[in-house]
């Protein structure tokens, strides 16, 4: 009666071709997704692919005064808004801009 330990070594051994495979397979759905954003970019679009979990955008922006304007508003916005609007996402939004997007201060 051969050894358990062969049968351990296989699937030991299967267990790391298995990550090869994973972590080949990640690199090219990788790829294909990086190839998709650059198209969607070409677009007019702007996308980014992120690792991991996403976070609850609906859930910070409700309570988080936006970084850029240093207040909250109601419907709450965040700097991304900026880009939206502005183009570039670095000046703050002016009294008379909140007004244009319906946005009250808070
Ligand atoms: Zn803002």
């Amino acid at each position: 009666m051969p050894r358990d330990e062969s049968a351990l070594d296989q699937l030991k051994k299967l267990n790391k071709e298995r990550d090869g495979l994973l972590s080949k397979a990640r690199s090219e759905a990788l790829e294909n997704a990086k190839e998709a954003v650059k198209v969607l970019k070409e677009l007019g679009l702007e996308y980014s692919l992120v690792e991991g979990k996403s976070q609850s955008v609906k859930g910070s922006l409700s309570d988080k005064p936006c970084d850029l304007c240093g207040f909250g508003t109601s419907p709450p916005h965040d700097k991304r808004k900026h880009r939206w609007v502005l183009g570039f996402e670095d000046t703050p939004f002016t009294a008379s801009k909140l007004r244009e997007l319906n946005l009250t201060k808070v």
